[in-house]
């Protein structure tokens, strides 16, 4: 068994198969203080990529290296299971994310595991003696399409027989993506409800931090939504539902998955419509339930950009902040933080060193 492809990639089948050799199961995992290295490194690994994107090194090669691997394979398993307990899409994603980049970045320096990872990820592929890797082109469009850059577009590419032949660096691109899809699909997990006390004190450490990441991503800061930082296509649509025009689909569209992503709830955005004269609540609710995803349990839509809302015509009155953005989140973010910065307190002056 190769124990280090094991650490470094605790994915792999074999990583599985060197757990269940060499520990004594997750109830010991959970509780056994010969195990709190791995439940360290696993709430590292959580807690690296909330807080900084990635998933920390560690030490796999040299003294206790059989020691330090075996905690680094148990450590993903403990990972999980603290996402899988929080269940916040947020989390699950930025923790998917890192673990594909760092699968990625440790296959820059491990050429050797590229193949086996390939194919636990079900890409088919193959190297070509000039250093390349030809992949399926079902492969190349499954992973490539979250790709916008005109390089990855499949009329760029290098087709031959069905494969696309591409440089290595972005082959294991796609891989990310792969992994990335991959453990968003199987994440959460069911965790059993007596492992969860076991998990407390670090789920309460993630959530706390999950929290305020949140409050600073929020285009709000967490506080009110206020009326003079929307964008003037938002508030031309406002204006005209609560004059009671009727509305196009894709106008209801922006304007309810951009208020949702303010963070407003069912009951304000349907305040919105409800100011219109000929306002029937039936007629909008399941719009917006739909919208917002609370009909299916899920995040809801993303607002769309500037170009979609260019493209479907509801891009009105744009000012002159409009030029540089091209999100009307972004319009919102920017004028929040001027408003914050006009409504500041002076800075205290400098304290002057005494004679
Ligand atoms: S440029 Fe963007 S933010 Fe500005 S009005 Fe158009 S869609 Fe709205």
């Amino acid at each position: 068994m190769d124990t280090l492809r094991a650490a470094r990639y605790p994915f792999l089948p074999e990583a599985a198969a060197f757990a269940e050799k060499e520990s004594e199961g997750l109830e010991q995992l959970l509780s056994s203080p010969s195990y709190m290295d791995a439940r360290k490194r696993g709430l590292a690994r959580v807690m690296g990529a909330l807080e900084n994107h990635e998933i920390p090194d560690a030490t796999l090669i040299g003294t206790a290296q059989d020691y330090n691997r075996l905690m680094e394979v148990l450590s993903y398993p403990y990972a999980r299971m603290l996402v899988s307990v929080i269940d916040d899409r947020l989390l699950t994603k930025k923790y998917a994310l890192a673990e594909a980049v760092r699968m990625n970045t440790l296959l820059h320096q491990d050429r050797d595991s590229l193949s086996t990872v390939a194919a636990d990820l079900e890409v088919k592929a193959q190297n070509n003696p000039d250093g390349t890797v030809s992949i399926h082109f079902a492969d190349f469009l499954r992973y490539s399409y979250i790709l916008k850059a005109v390089e990855w577009k499949l009329i760029n590419m290098d087709v031959r027989r069905g494969f696309v032949r591409l440089e290595s660096t972005k082959f294991d691109r796609l891989l990310q993506n792969a992994l990335q899809n991959r453990i968003e699909d199987e994440l959460p997990l069911t965790v059993p409800d007596r492992f969860k006390p076991f998990l407390q004190a670090d789920i309460d450490h993630i959530s706390m931090v999950l929290a305020e990441t949140k409050r600073r991503l929020s285009p709000t800061g967490g506080e009110a939504v206020k009326d003079g930082y929307l964008p003037p296509c938002i508030r031309a649509i406002i204006a005209s539902a609560q004059a009671g025009m009727n509305l196009p689909h894709s106008a209801r569209f922006a304007l309810v998955s951009f208020l949702h992503a303010l963070g407003m709830n069912y009951d304000q955005i349907i305040g919105v419509f409800a100011q219109s004269p000929d306002f029937d609540e039936s007629v909008s609710a399941y719009q917006i339930k739909h919208i917002t995803g609370e009909l299916n349990g899920t995040e809801g839509y993303t607002p769309p950009e500037c170009g979609t809302m260019k493209t479907n015509g509801i891009c009105f009155n744009p000012d002159e902040l409009c030029e540089h953005i091209h999100h009307p989140l972004n319009y919102y973010r920017i004028r929040a933080r001027e408003g914050k910065q006009r409504n500041a307190p002076p800075a205290q002056p400098a304290e002057l060193p005494k004679d």
